[in-house]
């Protein structure tokens, strides 16, 4: 495929039924499990998950994943190969974080790239718990996998943003010209 248009996909669902390679998670930085998706990843996926979460944690990420980055996991139960944990900003009105938000896309389509994988599903990261006004959280992530995409770099062949509500739906169809 070479039009980026065909690369991208805008759906309304849950993240857990998806049944592309990878799927990302909203993760906060202990990985031991929180509420929205992470909650529903962890219930769904099963118990390997936080077994792989709390063995990164008692090795290589002792102080939990810094915000903007990504690490993957077995996905346990659910269809997806792998769970990729990215850690997105919490919003603040005073300093501008895009940019935090911007490095949790791009680590987690790397992490993607490094195990092959070639579909992709992301949720609305940042823009739950983490306060995110949805409309800008939707317009950085388009962009934000867009380019990267394009960039034509990697071995991600297809990205789906799989949205829970209809606010989230509406905000990213808007955003990707739909
Ligand atoms: P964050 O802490 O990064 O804000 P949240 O999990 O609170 O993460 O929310 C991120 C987005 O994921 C929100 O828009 C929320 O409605 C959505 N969400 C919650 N559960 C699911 C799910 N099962 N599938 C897809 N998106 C979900």
């Amino acid at each position: 495929m070479t039009d980026r248009e065909e690369l991208i996909r805008i759906v309304r669902g849950d993240i857990t039924d998806e049944t592309v390679d990878a799927i990302v998670n909203a993760a906060n930085s202990s990985l031991l499990g929180g509420g929205g998706v992470d909650g529903a990843i962890h219930r769904r996926g099963g118990p390997a998950i936080l077994e792989a979460t709390r063995e990164l944690r008692a090795t290589t990420l002792p102080d939990g994943l810094p915000t903007g980055q990504a690490v993957a996991t077995t996905a346990g139960d659910l269809a997806a190969r792998w769970v990729i944990h990215a850690v997105g900003p919490v919003w603040s009105g005073s300093e501008d974080r895009t940019p935090l938000l911007q490095n949790a896309y791009r680590s987690s389509l790397r992490v993607a790239r490094e195990l092959g994988a070639r579909t992709l599903a992301f949720p609305a990261i940042s823009a739950g718990v983490y306060g995110w006004p949805m409309d800008d959280a939707a317009r950085i992530a388009v962009s934000t996998v867009r380019a990267v995409l394009s960039s034509g770099v990697g071995s991600v062949e297809h990205v789906r943003f799989v949205l829970f509500s209809d606010e989230a739906f509406d905000a990213f169809r808007e955003a990707a010209g739909e």
